[in-house]
C-alpha cells in the first residue's frame, strides 16, 4: 500500500448482529499493514466498517530473554484477538514429493532454498541468518558458515500455501520462543498470503509473547521429548510448577486428549431414538462441558474452539438447541478471529444458523402445543 490509509478487511456475518455480539474481536487488527490499531481495539467490530488505518507503531520487539536467546515482547497491551503480527514468507517453496506424504525431503529442497534465498536482499538475507538453528551432529562436524541455511530452514519453516503443500520462513515470527501454555497462536491465511500472530488472552505490556512449537496435550516428559528436537529444556509456566501442581496439569492434559479421542466417534447431529442411547447422550453432554471447563482451566486457548464445538454437537443430540446454538457461536467466534474463511469457521457458521432454526422451532411448536 503506498497511500498509507487502508480500509480495514472486517467482514461482518449476520448471526453476530443477530446474536448481538460485543466480543467478537474481528477488526482488531489491520490486514493491510497488518498491526494492531489502538483506535480499535473497544470498537464494536461492525462500527469499525468505517475505519481507515493511517499506520500505528508495531505492538512488539525483539529483545534477548534470559535464558532463551532473543524473545519477542509486547510493548502495549494486548486483548485476545489482536493481531500481534502478520508476516509474508521471506522464503517459500514448494517441495517436490512433499504431498505423497513421504519423510521430509531435504535434500532434495536443498537448491531450491538456496535459489530463493539468492534473490533475497543482503539485508533479507542476514535476517534468514540470523535465525536460530538446532544442528544434527552431522551438521555440527561441517562448515557452519557455509551449511546453515538447511538446518535454519528445518528448525523455523511453517507448512503454508492454499493446500498446504509448501514450506515457508517467518523471520519475525520465528523469534518467538515456546511455552506449553501459550499466549498467542499462529495460522497461514492464504487469501493475504501471511501468517498471523495474535494474542489468545490477555497480555501486559512488557510481557513475552509465547506460541507453541509442538502439540500440548501430552504429559511434561512427553513434551519435553518432543521438545529436544529444538535443542533446549522447557522453563515455561507449565513445566515448572511444583510436584503437586504438575501432576494435575499432566492429569488434566491426559483427559482432555483422551476426551477429545472419545467424542470424535458422537460428533454426529444424528439424534438418539432408544431410551438407552438417549441417556448416554444426556451423560455426554454433560461431560462435554466437563471437558469445556479442563481445557479453560489448563489454559490452552488454542483448543478452546475445539472443545466448544463438542459442547455444541453433544447438545444438539440432545435437542438442547439454546445451549448448542450458544456453545456453536462461541466455536465459530473463535474459529472466526483466526481465519474467517477456514474450515471450522465455515462450519461452525453452518451449526450455529441450523441450530438457530430448530431452536426457533421447537420454541413454535412448543407454543402450539401450549395455546
Ligand atoms: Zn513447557
Amino acid at each position: 500500500m503506498s497511500s498509507g490509509v487502508h480500509a480495514f478487511d472486517v467482514s461482518i456475518h449476520p448471526l453476530q448482529q443477530r446474536l448481538g455480539s460485543k466480543q467478537s474481536g474481528v477488526a482488531a487488527g489491520c490486514y493491510s499493514c497488518h498491526i494492531l490499531h489502538p483506535e480499535t481495539v473497544s470498537i464494536p467490530s461492525w462500527l469499525s466498517l468505517n475505519y481507515s488505518c493511517t499506520g500505528s507503531p508495531q505492538v512488539w520487539e525483539a529483545r534477548p530473554s534470559p535464558g532463551k536467546g532473543i524473545g519477542v515482547f509486547a510493548t502495549r497491551a494486548l486483548e485476545p484477538g489482536d493481531i500481534i503480527l502478520a508476516e509474508p514468507a521471506i522464503i517459500k517453496i514448494e517441495p517436490p514429493d512433499f504431498r505423497d506424504g513421504a519423510a521430509y525431503p531435504l535434500n532434495s529442497i536443498e537448491s531450491l532454498l538456496y535459489s530463493a534465498f539468492d534473490t533475497l536482499s543482503e539485508e533479507k538475507q542476514a535476517e534468514v541468518m540470523s535465525l536460530h538453528a538446532h544442528l544434527t551432529p552431522d551438521e555440527e562436524n561441517q562448515d557452519k558458515d557455509s551449511h546453515m541455511l538447511v538446518p535454519i530452514f528445518r528448525s523455523n519453516a511453517y507448512i503454508v500455501g492454499k493446500t498446504l503443500s509448501e514450506l515457508g520462513l517467518f523471520p519475525k515470527g520465528a523469534r518467538i520462543n515456546h511455552s506449553c501454555r501459550p499466549n498467542s497462536s499462529q495460522v497461514w491465511i492464504d487469501k493475504i498470503g501471511k501468517r498471523v500472530v495474535r494474542a489468545v488472552r490477555p497480555i501486559a505490556e512488557g510481557e513475552e509473547i509465547f506460541a507453541t512449537y509442538i502439540p500440548l496435550l501430552r504429559d511434561q516428559k512427553s513434551r519435553q521429548q518432543r521438545l529436544d528436537q529444538y535443542g533446549f529444556k522447557c522453563t515455561c509456566s507449565a513445566c515448572t510448577q511444583d510436584r503437586a501442581a504438575q501432576a494435575d496439569s499432566d492429569k488434566r492434559r491426559s483427559s482432555i486428549r483422551k476426551a477429545f479421542a472419545d467424542f470424535e466417534p458422537q460428533l454426529t447431529l444424528s439424534v438418539p431414538q432408544s431410551i438407552n442411547g438417549r441417556k448416554k447422550a444426556e451423560k455426554n453432554a454433560a461431560a462435554s462441558v466437563d471437558l469445556a471447563k479442563l481445557v479453560e482451566e489448563e489454559g490452552l486457548a488454542d483448543y478452546y474452539a475445539q472443545a466448544y464445538r463438542v459442547v455444541a454437537l453433544s447438545h444438539a443430540r440432545i435437542e438442547k438447541w439454546d445451549t448448542a446454538t450458544l456453545w456453536a457461536h462461541k466455536s465459530y467466534e473463535l474459529n472466526l478471529v483466526a481465519d474467517e474463511d477456514s474450515p471450522a469457521t465455515l462450519e461452525m457458521m453452518a451449526l450455529t444458523q441450523r441450530f438457530i432454526q430448530s431452536w426457533n422451532a421447537d420454541l413454535y411448536n412448543k407454543s402450539k402445543q401450549e395455546g
